[in-house]
């Protein structure tokens, strides 16, 4: 047994905690969980537990079900709302086969793989995501309209008590479970609220996302509110995105920074945005993955970001654009480590383990090959007509989920880094929710067409 598998049995005992959450990630990017007592850890260690991996979305056929979870001993953590002794802790779990080969659906082991492949060119990826979601009064009800807990906006402050005490709650339980926050503010929407997790290594963050979302949905219970991460829950408001800074270190060197270059960007990091850039629209369907995410992308409220859209719906970047697809923010000159890029497209509703790894595998794609980064863009791109920015060389993102498949469909890197298996699955299951979905006749029909029709 190793040293952390030492300090987690030791900490069970010290701490009173009987019942230990070990959880994964299915494709689609919900959690799982399946709880085990204090006695079956030091055996989880050494071989997993056993569970079927046909009840899991995306996992296995009903032939090959056996599967195997096991736990990460560096991320285990006590969970706060369930602070009573004897208390309850959660370890993340790596997924493996019986033969104890790691699993091609595992969505961990995906990121994992292509974590190695930067690490085999001597990079660690580090990201920082901001991440939107929405306080709602309750769960609506099939049918029913969601009512937001406040009429606030941008920054605002004072009149926004619900608001205000459930960050404060949310950030102080998301400390202690070593998820450290940078800012947290009110969004654009009413109800709307912006949360951003301090950088970590990607690994680190997308188990850190994941423990997010729950933490942000256990806040609100608590609170007597309802916390949705999904991407765009309202016509005329801006919908919840999830920003992600992301940079490639050597070592402790930042490989983005090159002082003296252009916005202080070395030739890495123009060639990750010109690699990002390329493969954009095909890993689209990974990043915005619900017929809804779409509905953020395109649905920009008012004329321009200036209304608070800003979601961004065309491939280009810029220097501090908030139009752009990628930005590079305004560095400071004193602090050369910091120099990153500002992914803008993905929506808090992914599989954050999918996520990172498609557009990390674009990134490194760019590297290799050395891609060219086209010019940057300074103008407002939703400003520009559809002539102007064709003149310009860039193109729209996926309008839909139905776009994004026929794209991700053609991508060799998407299908090399995601693998076959979790490829095949998406792509069916993302298939089958657009012919779901194109089927339905929509309030907005009724209410345009069945009178004057
Ligand atoms: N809510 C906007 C989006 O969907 C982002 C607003 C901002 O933080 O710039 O991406
Ligand atoms: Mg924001
Ligand atoms: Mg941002």
């Amino acid at each position: 047994m190793d040293r952390q598998q030492e300090f987690v049995l030791r900490t069970l005992e010290e701490r009173d905690i009987r019942f230990i959450r070990l959880w994964f990630t299915d494709v689609l990017g919900f959690l799982k969980s399946v709880a085990v007592a204090p006695a079956e850890l030091e055996q989880a260690f050494a071989e997993g537990i056993g569970f079927d991996g046909s009840s899991i979305e995306g996992f296995a056929r009903i032939h090959e079900a056996d599967m195997l979870a096991k736990p990460d001993p560096s991320t285990f953590q006590v969970l706060p709302w369930r602070s009573e002794a004897p208390g309850t802790a959660r370890i993340f779990c790596d997924i493996l086969m019986p033969d104890s080969t790691p699993s091609f659906a595992d969505p961990r082991y995906v990121l994992k793989r292509t974590l190695a492949r930067a690490a085999d060119l001597g990079f660690t990826f580090y990201t920082h995501p901001e991440l939107e979601f929405y306080l709602l009064k309750e769960q609506v009800a099939e049918g029913g309209k969601p009512e937001p807990v406040d009429s606030g906006g941008y920054f605002d402050h004072t009149p926004h008590r619900a608001a205000h005490d459930f960050r404060r709650s949310a950030i102080m339980m998301l400390e202690s479970m070593g998820i450290s926050v940078e800012y947290s503010h009110h969004e654009g929407g009413p109800g709307q609220q912006e949360i951003d997790l301090r950088y970590a290594d990607a690994l680190t963050t997308a188990d850190n996302i994941m423990t997010f979302r729950l933490v942000m949905k256990e806040v609100a219970l608590e609170h007597g509110v309802f916390a949705s991460f999904m991407p765009k829950p309202f016509t005329e408001q801006p919908g919840s995105g999830m920003h992600t800074h992301m940079s490639l270190f050597e070592g402790d060197r930042n490989a983005f920074y090159e002082p003296g270059a252009e916005y202080q960007l070395s030739k890495v990091g123009r060639a990750f945005i010109a690699g990002v850039l390329r493969h954009a629209a095909e890993l689209t369907a990974v990043t915005n993955q619900w017929v809804n995410s779409y509905k953020r992308l395109w649905g920009g409220v008012g004329a321009s970001a200036g209304a608070g859209g800003e979601a961004p719906p065309y491939i280009c970047w810029g220097h501090n654009n908030r139009s752009a697809l990628v930005r590079v923010p305004m560095y400071k000159p004193q602090k050369g480590h910091a120099t990153r890029i500002e992914f803008r497209s993905l929506d808090t509703a992914c599989n954050p383990y999918l996520a990172f790894a498609v557009i990390l595998g674009a990134g490194l794609k760019g590297i290799e090959e050395g891609y060219e980064l086209p010019p940057g863009a300074e103008d407002d791109v939703w400003a520009l007509t559809t002539a102007e920015r064709r003149a310009m060389g860039i193109q729209p993102l996926p309008q839909s989920l139905d776009e994004a498949i026929v794209e991700m469909e053609r991508s060799d890197l998407v299908a090399e880094v995601l693998g076959e298996h979790v490829f095949d699955f998406f792509l069916r299951n993302k298939r089958a929710e657009w012919e779901d979905y194109r089927r339905q006749v929509t309030e907005y029909e009724r209410d345009r067409y069945l009178k004057v029709l």
